[in-house]
């Protein structure tokens, strides 16, 4: 198993009352697999990338990522595993403004020092129709040409496992079937994505759907016989 969430709780504490934002939650995915958890906002959907992704700690349960636990490692180790392990697609992008989608596209390799990280920027400008951009800083391009920006950046690594919340909010349709069309591709040769939605087209690209009510998840009646 590529990644295994299991029994992840957490619970933050704001304004001096607890939030459970994760309760009890198990979910594994494997190589060449596509799911999607889908609930309406405040459900947990965030939380649960950060969580699963290595960036934040739950209460209680495990995380494994390639039989590793990210959460047993020093954070120094955790953020070399998570940037050759994983690719993150945030909410709102994540783009640093003031530099060009050439350099956000590179971004994640200056962590890892990733050896010929330049020409596989440059093809993954090219992969995600950027060339005509990549001299351009985030606030020049269209909502498209930035969720574009911020896939060609998750990508730079060879990640195995990629991890979108809410990829296709802010995009109209064409946009959005462009996003989750790469997210099939990425699927179709080898890869694994996680995607957290509350956008149902987006849900009924996955070959696995799962709800998330309240920190809780449960299986879609639909896909149970699988
Ligand atoms: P979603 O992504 O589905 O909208 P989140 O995971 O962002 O849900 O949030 C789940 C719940 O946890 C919500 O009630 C939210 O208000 C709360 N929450 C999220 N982040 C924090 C935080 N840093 N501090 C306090 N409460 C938070
Ligand atoms: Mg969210």
């Amino acid at each position: 198993m590529l990644l295994d969430l299991s029994r992840i709780s957490k619970t933050y504490q704001s304004k001096g009352h607890d939030v459970q934002a994760l309760d009890d939650v198990s979910l594994s995915i494997d190589s060449g697999e596509f799911v999607a958890v889908r609930g309406p906002s405040g459900c947990g959907k965030t939380t649960l990338l950060l969580v699963a992704g290595g960036l934040l700690a739950p209460d209680g349960g495990t995380v494994t990522i390639e039989s590793r636990d990210p959460y047993g490692m020093p954070a120094n180790e955790r953020a070399q595993f998570r940037g050759s392990t994983i690719g993150f697609v945030f909410q709102q992008f994540h783009l640093v403004p003031y530099l060009s989608v050439l350099e956000n596209v590179l971004a994640p390799a200056m962590a890892t020092g990733l050896n010929g990280a330049k020409d596989q920027a440059l093809e993954l400008i090219s992969h995600f129709g950027l060339e005509h951009r990549m001299h351009h800083i985030p606030g020049q391009l269209s909502t498209g040409e930035r969720q574009r920006t911020a896939l060609a950046r998750a990508m730079l690594n060879n990640p195995k496992v990629l991890l979108a919340d809410e990829p296709t909010g802010n995009l109209d349709r064409d946009n959005a079937d462009a996003v989750l069309g790469f997210m099939d591709e990425f699927v179709k040769g080898g890869g694994a994505v996680l995607l957290v939605t509350h956008d149902d087209n987006a849900a009924a690209r996955a070959g696995r759907t799962e709800t998330i009510q309240d920190g809780r998840l449960m299986r879609d009646p639909s896909t149970i016989a699988e």
